[in-house]
């Protein structure tokens, strides 16, 4: 159990002191998500569509990302669609399933993604504390997914779906080709590999 405030022999803060920081961090970085136009939840759908590969741009992934019901993801969907930052089409290979994708305009409208302030004060804390930071942040995130039961989004390195050839990577779960650019996208499908 983390330690009350007042159990601390040092000058650092405790861990439930750095637990309160990160909520209100959370708190006023939704709040700051009230802006150009747009609310926090239709912020988080753009910036999940420009990290989701192939396999992950249905309505139904967006809302297990996000931790939320397909209801409020198709009013979030329709906001972006009407202002013309997101379409909507049917898969080639299966006509029952909705992909959707950023218009050049929604990638546009992340250039001025509230969330590039905080970027800003990341890159300005330097490579070394950005890293430790970095790792840290994993471990807590994967602990609170696993916690939570919440769903897990992964890359195509270290996934156990993915074959390596002779002509280069694919895919075993719709048998496609998986080219480098596509390995760094978020992935519904992603299956961490036995002994991972
Ligand atoms: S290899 Fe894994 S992470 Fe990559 S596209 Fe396939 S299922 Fe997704």
């Amino acid at each position: 159990m983390a330690k009350d405030a007042r159990d601390n022999d040092d000058d650092s803060p405790s861990a439930l002191e750095i637990a309160t920081r990160l909520e209100r961090l959370g708190r006023l970085l939704r709040q700051a998500g009230h802006a150009g136009g747009l609310v926090p939840a239709q912020w988080e759908v753009l910036r999940y569509l420009a990290r989701a590969n192939r396999l992950s741009r249905s309505p139904g992934a967006v809302a297990r990302y996000l931790g939320t019901t397909k209801g409020t993801v198709s009013q979030s969907l329709l906001t972006l669609q009407r202002k013309g930052l997101v379409t909507r089409r049917t898969s080639a290979a299966d006509e029952r399933q909705v992909l959707l994708d950023l218009t050049e305009s929604g990638r546009a409208k992340l250039t001025s993604d509230p969330l590039q302030a905080l970027a800003g004060d990341l890159d300005n804390l330097g490579g070394k504390t950005r890293r430790r930071l970095a790792r840290g942040l994993s471990e807590l995130l994967g602990q609170e997914i696993t916690r939570q039961k919440a769903a897990r989004f992964g890359t195509c390195e270290g996934c156990a779906h993915l074959r390596e050839g002779r002509d280069g990577s694919s895919c075993a779960v719709d048998k496609a080709p998986v080219a480098a650019a596509e390995r760094l996208l978020l992935c519904a499908s992603f299956a961490l590999e036995k002994g991972a």
